[in-house]
């Protein structure tokens, strides 16, 4: 392989590699663990959640995390749960970022080691 043609790759994968570290200077803030919304239906006879068609009771929002080993959850207003949903698209995305510069960088360091061992 002419080295030219490794220096290229090398330099498109550094550049992909800068993009993507740009990229995650965008996001905004970022929240661990997941929002779950729920619809009951209660106990009392008679009640809208039990008619035809039903009207259950809720929205209920609940943000659940694992914290050191321990399952934490928060009761959520409306208001509350569409911030944490959005921080929760932000951790995603900064995860599937990091996720995609671990894969150009596995690219670039191999071909970085190939440089280095040739003369
Ligand atoms: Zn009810």
């Amino acid at each position: 392989m002419p080295p030219t043609d490794t220096t290229e790759r090398l330099a498109d994968y550094e550049q992909r590699y800068h993009e993507l570290a740009a990229q995650i200077a965008t996001i905004g803030l970022i929240h661990s663990g997941s929002l779950t919304r729920r619809y009951t239906h209660c106990a009392t006879p008679g009640c809208k959640c039990h008619a035809d068609p039903p009207q259950p009771h809720g929205p209920y929002y609940q943000w659940t995390a694992k914290i050191n080993g321990k399952t934490v959850t928060r009761r959520l207003n409306e208001t509350e749960a569409d911030l944490y949903q959005e921080w929760i698209d932000n951790d995603r995305q900064l995860r599937a970022l990091i996720q995609q510069m671990r894969e150009v960088a596995a690219k670039a360091t191999e071909l970085k080691l190939k440089q280095a061992a040739s003369p």
